[in-house]
C-alpha cells in the first residue's frame, strides 16, 4: 500500500506560506493554503538580497521575477556629505549571484502563490481563527468550519499546521508565547512616487542617514521610486499628525531626499508599519510550526525579511515528511529548525546593530584612509577580502559564518580607535 500524503494546512499566502507550500506539494504532500485575502495592494518588502536569487533558481521562478523585477546591483549608504559607502554585490562573486532584484510585492506574492498552485497546493479563502491551547495532541487546531471547507480532506485534522500569518502571529498570540522585542521604537512610512531622479547605477538601492532615522529609495519598474522613512515615533510626530504629513515632511526637509524627489508625484497611498521588531520564544509545538514573520522579524535595515521568509520555508519544508504524516523524529527536527531560525535572526540583528551604532561606517572610513596612506597591491587584497566578507554577510550567505562575524568584530575594535563610531550613529 502506498503511504498517504502528509496533510499540511498553511495559514497565510505571503511568501513564507506559499514557498513552504510549493516545496511540500512538489514532494507529494497534500497542502492547503488558507488566506483571508486581506492583503493591501501596497506591501512593504521590495528590496531583495542575493541569497534570494539562489532561492528563485531552486523554485524555478527567476525568469518570471525578471519580468517585473528591477535588476539590483547593490546598495549605497549615504551617511553625511563626505561619507558614502557603496556595497556592490559584485563582491560576492563565487559565493552567490552578484545581483538581486527590487520587486513590487503584489506581483511577487502572486507569482509565489501561482507557483504553489501549479505545484498542486490548494487555496481556500478563509479568515482563520485558531482554537487552543489543548493540553494533549495538537496544541492548536483549526475550527471545524475551516476544516470542513478543505476539499478532499473529509474534515480530517492536518498532520501539521503551519502558521505563516506574518505579523499577525496567530499561534504566538493564542499561546501567549513570550516575545523578545528589539531595541528600536521606530515607525516606517512609505509610498511609490513618479517623476523622481533615479539612483545610479540603475537599480541601486539608496539608504540615507537622516537627522532622525534613515530613508530608503528603491527603484522599481516603470520608473517608480519607492521612498520610505524609518524614524523614532516621537521624532516623526514633529512633522505632522498623519502618515502623509510625516513622510512628505521628512522628504522635504532632508536635502538628499529632496534633491532626488523635488518634482515627485505620489502614485500610491502611504503605508505605515510600527512595532515590527519581535521574535517569539518558540517556532514550533505539538502539531504546529511557524514560518516567516509569524516567528520573527528583525528590522528593515539590510532587508533580511523576505530572505528569512524563504529560507525558513526551505528549512521547515525539509523537516517535514511528505508522505505518511509526521514520524516520531519530526518534533525534534522541528525544534532544531526553531533553533536555526532564532540563531539566524540573532545574527541578522548583530549585523544590523553595526549599521545603527555606526561601527560599520567607522570600519569603512578607517579602511579607506589606511588604503590612501599605504596604496598598493597588499592594501587592495585586504580591501577585497573585507568587502567580500561584508557583502557576503549583507547578501545572506555569510551572515552566520563564524569567520566573517569574527572578522567584522575585530575590524570594529581596530576602527573605533581611528574613527569614533558615534559620528555615524543612526538615531
Ligand atoms: C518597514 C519595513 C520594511 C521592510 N522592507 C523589506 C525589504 O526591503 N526587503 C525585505 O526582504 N523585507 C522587508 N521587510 C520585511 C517583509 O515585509 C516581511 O518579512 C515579509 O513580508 C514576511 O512575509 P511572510 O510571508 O512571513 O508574511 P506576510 O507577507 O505578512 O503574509 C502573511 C499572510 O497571512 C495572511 N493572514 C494573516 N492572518 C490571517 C488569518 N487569520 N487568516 C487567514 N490569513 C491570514 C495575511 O493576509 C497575509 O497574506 C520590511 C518590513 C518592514 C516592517
Amino acid at each position: 500500500m502506498p503511504e498517504r500524503p502528509t496533510r499540511i494546512a498553511i495559514i497565510g499566502a505571503g511568501p513564507a506560506g506559499t514557498a513552504t507550500a510549493t516545496l511540500l506539494a512538489r514532494r507529494g504532500a497534500s497542502v492547503v493554503i488558507l488566506d483571508d485575502g486581506k492583503r493591501p495592494d501596497l506591501v512593504v518588502g521590495e528590496s531583495l538580497i542575493p541569497l534570494m536569487v539562489a532561492a528563485f533558481r531552486e523554485l524555478g521562478i527567476e525568469d518570471e521575477v525578471k519580468k517585473f523585477g528591477t535588476h539590483k546591483p547593490g546598495v549605497t549608504f549615504t551617511i553625511d556629505d563626505d561619507t558614502e559607502f557603496m556595497l556592490s554585490f559584485q563582491s560576492v562573486e563565487g559565493i552567490l549571484p552578484t545581483y538581486s532584484y527590487n520587486v513590487p510585492r503584489k506581483d511577487f506574492d502572486q507569482l509565489l502563490l501561482d507557483t504553489a498552485l501549479n505545484a498542486g497546493a490548494l487555496m481556500v479563502r478563509a479568515q482563520v481563527r485558531l482554537e487552543g491551547p489543548y493540553p494533549q495532541g495538537a496544541e492548536v487546531r483549526l475550527g471545524r468550519e475551516t476544516l470542513d471547507s478543505i476539499p478532499g480532506w473529509d474534515g480530517a485534522e492536518p498532520d501539521l499546521l503551519i502558521d505563516a500569518s506574518g505579523r499577525r502571529r496567530l499561534t504566538a498570540r493564542l499561546l501567549q508565547l513570550k516575545a523578545a522585542t528589539g531595541p528600536r521604537t521606530d515607525v516606517a512610512h512609505f509610498a511609490h512616487y513618479a517623476d523622481c531622479a533615479l539612483p545610479e547605477p540603475a537599480g541601486q538601492v539608496i539608504i540615507s542617514r537622516l537627522r532622525h532615522g534613515w530613508s530608503w529609495r528603491i527603484p522599481l519598474s516603470g520608473g517608480r521610486l519607492s521612498i520610505g522613512v524609518v524614524m523614532n515615533k516621537d521624532a516623526a510626530k514633529t512633522f505632522g499628525s498623519t502618515p502623509e504629513a510625516q513622510l512628505e515632511g521628512v522628504i522635504d526637509s532632508e536635502p538628499r531626499l529632496h534633491a532626488a524627489a523635488a518634482r515627485r508625484r505620489r502614485v500610491t497611498p502611504v503605508a505605515t508599519y510600527a512595532n515590527y521588531q519581535l521574535i517569539s520564544a518558540r517556532a514550533s509545538g505539538p502539531g504546529w510550526a511557524a514560518a516567516g514573520d509569524a516567528f520573527g522579524f528583525v528590522d528593515p535595515m539590510l532587508s533580511p525579511g523576505l530572505c528569512m521568509a524563504l529560507e525558513s520555508a526551505r528549512m521547515l519544508a525539509a523537516s517535514i515528511p511528505a508522505q505518511g504524516g509526521l514520524d516520531a523524529a519530526a518534533p525534534a527536527r522541528l525544534r532544531r529548525y526553531g533553533r536555526w531560525f532564532a540563531r539566524s535572526l540573532r545574527h541578522w540583528q548583530d549585523l544590523v546593530d553595526y549599521f545603527y551604532d555606526g561601527r560599520i561606517f567607522s570600519i569603512y572610513t578607517a579602511g579607506r584612509e589606511m588604503s590612501a596612506r599605504r596604496p598598493g597591491r597588499p592594501a587592495e587584497i585586504i580591501e577585497g577580502h573585507i568587502s567580500k566578507n561584508l557583502a557576503g554577510m549583507a547578501s545572506g550567505a555569510y551572515t552566520s559564518r563564524a569567520y566573517s562575524r569574527w572578522l567584522v568584530s575585530v575590524l570594529a575594535l581596530y576602527a573605533q580607535r581611528q574613527k569614533d563610531p558615534a559620528a555615524y550613529v543612526i538615531r
